[in-house]
């Protein structure tokens, strides 16, 4: 079993949930990223399935099609969800002025401070 970042993070928002029960209050964490933490250690759960029945179905014959159908319905459900996810972290980014060193909104076209062109 490989234990990568992604399953890090996700594991550490169930200790941080957990001590957020216990404690009955917030515990303040950025919930995009960890979010998509967990959508992508699902995703990688699901790959892993795909290959498990894919192995399964050339060792013993067996017609695992209609489970890897399904298998391959929820990778891409996922995949549509982290795509929507990072989308909201892109929207998140800022643009630094190049004059002023001024972080403005990746949406802003001038500078807040100096008003200058933003690139
Ligand atoms: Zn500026």
């Amino acid at each position: 079993m490989s234990y990568n970042f992604d399953n890090l993070i996700s594991d550490a928002k169930g200790i941080l949930d957990k001590a957020a029960v216990k404690a009955g209050e917030a515990v303040d964490y950025s919930k995009t990223q960890i979010d998509r933490a967990q959508l992508r250690a699902k995703i990688n759960e699901k790959y892993t399935e795909l290959g498990r029945l894919c192995f399964n179905m050339h060792e013993t014959d067996a017609d695992e099609t209609g489970k890897m159908k399904i298998v391959i319905n929820d990778i891409r459900s996922l995949n549509s969800k982290l795509t929507e996810a990072d989308k909201a972290v892109n929207a998140k980014k800022t643009k630094t002025c190049k004059f002023c060193l001024t972080k403005n909104d990746a949406d802003s076209s001038f500078c807040t401070k100096c008003g200058e062109k933003l690139f």
